[in-house]
Parts: C-alpha cells; structure tokens; sequence
C-alpha cells in the first residue's frame, strides 16, 4: 500500500540558461524561500523546442555554467534530464519524468513570464499544469498585462496553481550578456565569478549571431 503524502515541495528551475546568471540564482532562491521548497532543481533545456533557428551553446557547456553556479548552495541541485534525453526537450516529459523519480513531491515549476506567456504553444499546456504548480518569475518591463489576463484564464478554466514572483534582478538578462561577452566587456558581477572565467576560458560568446 501506497503511503504517498505529498508534502515535500521540489522546485524545478527550467531554463535555457546561455549563460546562468544571478538573476536566475536569485529568482531561484526568492521562491525556495517564498514556497518552503527544500530543494530546487535546475534543469538547463537540452534541445529548446522553441528555437529551432536559433543558435544555442552547447548543452555541456551551459550545464557546466549551471553547476558552477549552484556548486556551494546546500539547497540547491542540478539535473541532465533534459540534456540526455533525445529529442525536443519538452517540459510535460520532464515533468512526467521528475514525478515518476521524487515519488510523493509536490512540483513547482519555475521560469520566466516571458516564456510562460508562451505557454498555450508548448506541448500538452493542461499535463503541465496539472503536473506542477507554475510559479511565473517576472523581470522589470514584461507584459504584466497579458500575464494577468492568462493567468485569471488558466486558472478559471482549469484550476491551475500559478503564482506571480516579482524579480528585480532579472533585469539582467542571458540575451544582455552574450552581447557583452561578444563586445569583450565585463560580465562582473552578473554572473558568479566562477561563471565568467568559464566563458573566458572556454572563449564562449564570441560571435553573437543576429537572431540571439
Ligand atoms: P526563453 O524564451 O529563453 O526565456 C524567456 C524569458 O524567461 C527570458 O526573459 C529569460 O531570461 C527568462 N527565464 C528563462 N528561464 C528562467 C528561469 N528559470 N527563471 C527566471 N527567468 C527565466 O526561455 P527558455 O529559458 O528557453 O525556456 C524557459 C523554460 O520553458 C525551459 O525550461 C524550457 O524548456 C521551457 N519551455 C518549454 C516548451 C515546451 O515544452 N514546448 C516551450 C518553451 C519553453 P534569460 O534569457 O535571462 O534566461
């Protein structure tokens, strides 16, 4: 018999991350302690479903990045579930995934407003919410507008569990800092030490193509 009780709180920090940066870091930290989450588990997307024509640095390498972060953070955690799976790394097969492994977890799955503003595109949107609770980091200049029409929708129509976090310090930016990186200026105190001299060493956004 089955003594399920789902009352350890995972939480799931899905991203590209090319590069990590500290907004993530303190995006992830501000929900661990909004949600009492005893761990949470980034998860750099293996193959973006949604950038088929745009130039991504390799997986290794960005997993490298994030465990370089996150070394040192006793709550904190790194998974190649998306990286070693084939395939488009869809989040509803993650999420399936994670529920089958943390047995009795309850998900909150965290990421950007800009990418969950996407979410109808994604693939199975209802799995997903179903799965998880969505908690919507939200960086200084997205649409608040058409989050907050999207969220009183999902909720509505489907009971979903989303929460809002505001992050100021997602005004830093992944996009932001490969163009830095590509024009040789500093990335100090964006991204952990650690971090910059990985991108320096391993000669990392050194061409930033059009599209990024
Ligand atoms: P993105 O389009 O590169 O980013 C969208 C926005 O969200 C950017 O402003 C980004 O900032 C921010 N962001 C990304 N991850 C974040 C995080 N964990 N916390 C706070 N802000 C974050 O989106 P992405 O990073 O590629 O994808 C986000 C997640 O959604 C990934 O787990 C991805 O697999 C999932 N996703 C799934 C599907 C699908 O299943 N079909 C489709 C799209 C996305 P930075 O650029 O500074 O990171």
């Amino acid at each position: 018999m089955s003594h399920e009780r789902r009352d350890r709180r995972l939480g799931i920090m899905g991203g590209t991350f090319d590069p990590v940066h500290l907004g993530h870091l303190v995006a992830a930290e501000a929900a661990r302690e909004e949600y009492a989450l005893e761990r949470v588990l980034f998860v750099p997307t293996g193959s973006p479903p949604h950038k088929p024509d745009q130039t991504v640095t390799e997986a290794e390498h960005r997993l490298a990045m994030v465990l370089l972060a996150t070394a040192g953070h006793p709550h904190f955690l790194v998974s190649r579930v998306e990286i070693d799976r084939p395939g488009p790394s869809y989040t509803v097969d993650t999420l399936r995934q994670l529920t089958a492994t943390y047995l009795g977890w309850e998900l909150y799955f965290i990421t950007g407003a800009d990418a969950v503003l996407e979410l109808d595109t994604w693939k199975e949107p209802g799995e997903i919410l179903r799965l998880c609770r969505l908690v919507v980091v939200g960086r200084p200049g997205y649409d608040q507008h058409r989050l907050r029409e999207m969220v009183d929708r999902l909720r509505r129509d489907t009971g979903a569990c989303i929460n809002v976090l505001a992050s100021p310090a997602l005004a830093i930016s992944s996009r932001e800092l490969r163009r830095r990186a590509a024009q040789g200026r500093s990335l100090r105190y964006l991204v952990p030490r650690e971090v910059e001299d990985y991108i320096l060493k391993h000669c990392l956004y050194q061409r930033v193509a059009a599209t990024s």
